[in-house]
């Protein structure tokens, strides 16, 4: 690509920032990276390694907005004052995946969606890998595109996409897209409009060709309507837990079927064989399969990475048995479309731990499952009110902690055998925990300790 190597400011010195800077550089940009916060020590040495020039604890105006090209991390919105200053001046804001892709060379296989972006991610390309082929992930997980692009070579890429990373993503092309799933989530980047961040999900699709593939989920109302309003290039594959599809994948009688190219030549195993457990985990096989499909990955090759994945942290992940009661670590449940499948999945009674901070979460949908399932609700979090409100008529005991061993005792003491204690919040975790990953991770501390 022919782009005047001018200024470059790259703004936050993350993973992905760094990234940009080690890619920028080789490139012969002139860089300039910025961050509001205070730098993490192993990437200030790398900035000191590269030679370029860096700042932390300010955004320097004036220089930011005299570069050519701003490279915005994920976590920066569009609404803060300088971001909207440079575009006014006509500066190009872009993520650093549309900067990596200014250089990459390899095909991509990118996935977007509310939930199961991580697992359906190193799901593919756990198959792609044991297939043989040289295949690269990035995105939301490990080293980012952009340090891969400049220091590695590879045929294919893995990438997980936010919305916030498609928000900056403009001439970037997927050679096979998958959108999970959309339900409300993070609104409050999105001024409370759902269809915004619809748009920003279909991004994705944005530059595809009638020779590319977009993956859908048959069963998302919102993905049925989408594509019936808008003109669609790539060719579609649906998947689908419960509907037959032509062109696709589909669970039936706990068949797990997939049809891609040649119908002769269909793809089937059982469900009872899937390497992770639950409805959400099978239609992330379904999609992440899809495309190995198209990739023609021999079917004796995706059967055995179906079989043989092992989960991820924090997502469904079984903790302990402690006196026949069960505890269950899904920390990276931040929204409640994650929680409803978490809860679905348990046929045990459940004492569901949940709370945090609220992005604006519709807590209704929950309401038949805790109704049924849930014995008991811990809440974990600063400001509980809103969940109290909505299930003190439906459960007998709601009790509030501050902290994750409180959480795990009271679960413990309410606690009978053939119980679960689930860990689901459905809620951010920044007001009591540093991330999902503290939350989780103290959580079964306090298991592992009681
Ligand atoms: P993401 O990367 O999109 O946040 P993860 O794979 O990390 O997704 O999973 C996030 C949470 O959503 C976990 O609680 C997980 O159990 C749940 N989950 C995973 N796949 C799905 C799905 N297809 N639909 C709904 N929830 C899902």
């Amino acid at each position: 690509m022919n782009r005047d190597k001018k200024h470059i400011a790259i703004l936050g010195a993350g993973e992905s920032g760094i990234g940009a800077a080690i890619l920028a550089k080789k490139q012969g940009w002139e860089v300039f990276v910025s961050d509001k916060g205070s730098i993490d020590e192993k990437y200030k040495e790398k900035l000191k390694e590269l030679g370029v020039k860096w700042e932390e604890g300010q955004h320097s105006k004036d220089e930011i907005l005299n570069s050519d090209i701003i490279v915005k991390s994920p976590g920066i919105p569009d609404s803060i004052p300088l971001i909207k200053k440079a575009k006014d001046k006509g500066i190009k804001v872009i993520s650093e995946i549309e900067f990596a892709g200014y250089y990459n060379k390899a095909k991509t296989i990118c996935i977007t969606g509310s939930n199961g972006k991580t697992t359906t991610a190193l799901w593919l390309h756990h198959i792609l890998k044991k297939a043989g082929i040289n295949v690269g992930l990035a995105g939301n997980i490990g080293d980012s595109f952009a340090k891969q692009v400049a220091t590695e070579e590879h045929d294919w890429y893995v990438l997980e996409l936010s919305s916030f990373q498609l928000d900056g993503m403009y001439d970037f092309k997927a050679d096979i897209s998958i959108i999970l799933n959309i339900t409300p989530d993070h609104l409050d980047r999105y001024e409370y409009k759902m269809q915004n961040y619809i748009d920003s999900k279909f991004r994705i699709i944005q530059n595809q060709t009638t020779s590319d593939w977009v993956i859908l989920d048959f069963d998302d109302p919102i993905l049925q309507k989408e594509v019936e309003n808008r003109n669609i290039t790539p060719k579609i594959a649906w998947f689908s837990y419960g509907t037959e599809q032509e062109q696709g994948g589909y669970i039936k009688n706990k068949e797990f079927i997939i049809n891609i190219n040649n119908p002769k030549n269909q793809f089937n195993m059982s469900i009872h064989d899937l390497a992770l457990k639950g409805k959400h985990n099978a239609k992330n096989a379904l999609a992440a399969s899809i495309a190995s499909r198209i990739l023609d990955i021999r079917k004796e090759v995706v059967r055995e990475s179906l079989m043989d994945f092992t989960n991820v942290e924090h997502r469904m992940e079984f903790v302990a048995s402690v006196h026949g009661i069960e505890f269950i670590n899904d920390s990276k449940a931040t929204n409640v479309n994650a929680t409803w499948f978490a809860l679905e999945s348990i046929e045990k009674p459940i004492i569901w731990v949940a709370g945090g901070v609220d992005k604006g979460n519709d807590y209704s949908q929950l309401k038949e499952l805790v109704k049924d399932k849930v014995k008991a609700i811990i809440c974990l979090g600063e400001n509980n009110q809103k969940i109290i409100e909505e299930f003190k008529d439906d459960v007998d005991t709601i009790l509030e902690a501050k902290s994750a061993i409180e959480a795990v005792a009271y679960g413990y003491q309410l606690g009978k055998k053939g119980d679960t204690v689930l860990l689901s919040p459905a809620c951010a975790s920044f007001d009591l925990f540093e991330n999902y990953e503290h939350r989780g991770k103290e959580f079964k501390k306090a298991v592992r300790s009681l």
